[in-house]
């Protein structure tokens, strides 16, 4: 079931969606090799407590023996998404997806984004520029009179005429009263078909870019999704309102 926010609701969301936005520029600050995504992770959870906010995807999980441990992903290169901060330091040229979601008074928000380390190739940046390009494509083609799938084919559309791949097996989704919610938002699709857009939704747009082939594999811990032919991949994300038959970014 799609829900519907009122006004306030949305008010409420979107200051988790703010603290998600908070989250993201201040670990992008941290940034460099030598850095440590665990040391990221922590300092994202503790700014969210300090808040009176909860990390939201810490012991998220359909597998109650495998709940995500920590705040963020932290998805490097070929990591697409969902992988899990460690001990290993961040090296130089290293592209670095960073998703975090927040609740905050039973309301949710989650955005993502990818971030240099250092220097990078050309061939990298132009993947990173393209997959948040995509994102905007997206999030203008959510409008009350057209359909999910219009959002969808916005972004794979961008994608694709680039040369890269949109990720399959992982969709944008409904967000707010839950972290995932009705409808889902995948990053291809046909234009004009699908749920229609409604005001008063509140959607996470998501596109994840491979480099290569789209295809992606399942690493053993259950969770880090890898592209399947190792190539980098990017990601980012926005929680958007659809106010006034228009978009609203809310993690801004
Ligand atoms: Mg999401």
């Amino acid at each position: 079931m799609v829900r519907i926010k009122t006004r306030r609701e949305i008010e409420l969301i979107q200051e988790s969606c703010r603290i998600v936005a908070d989250v993201l520029r201040l670990v992008a600050a941290k940034i460099k090799p030598g850095v440590t995504t665990i040391e990221l992770d922590r300092l994202a959870e503790e700014y969210i407590r300090s808040l009176g906010a909860i990390p939201a995807f810490k012991g998220y999980g359909s597998n109650k023996s495998n709940l995500f441990p920590a705040t963020i992903c932290a998805s490097i290169d070929d990591v697409v998404v969902h992988g899990i901060p460690s001990k290993r330091a961040l090296r130089e040229g290293e592209l670095l997806s960073v998703d975090v979601g927040v609740k905050k008074d039973g309301y949710f928000g989650d955005g993502a984004a990818t971030f240099a380390v250092g220097k990078i190739s050309e061939e990298k940046q132009r993947l990173m520029d393209a997959t948040k390009e995509s994102l905007m494509q997206g999030i203008e083609a959510a409008v009350v009179g057209n359909k999910i799938h219009d959002i969808s084919h916005a972004v794979q559309e961008y994608v694709e005429e680039r040369g890269y791949s949109v990720v399959r097996d992982l969709v944008g989704h409904g967000v707010g009263l839950e972290l995932h919610e009705e409808p889902a938002v995948p990053n291809f699709g046909k234009p004009g078909t699908g749920m229609k857009l409604q005001e008063g939704m509140t959607l996470a747009i998501e596109p994840m870019v491979n480099a290569g082939t789209w295809q992606v594999r399942f690493a053993a811990d259950g969770w880090t999704v890898l592209t399947q032919d190792g190539k980098p991949s990017a990601h980012f994300e926005h929680s958007i309102a659809i106010i006034d038959g228009k978009p609203e970014i809310l993690t801004k």
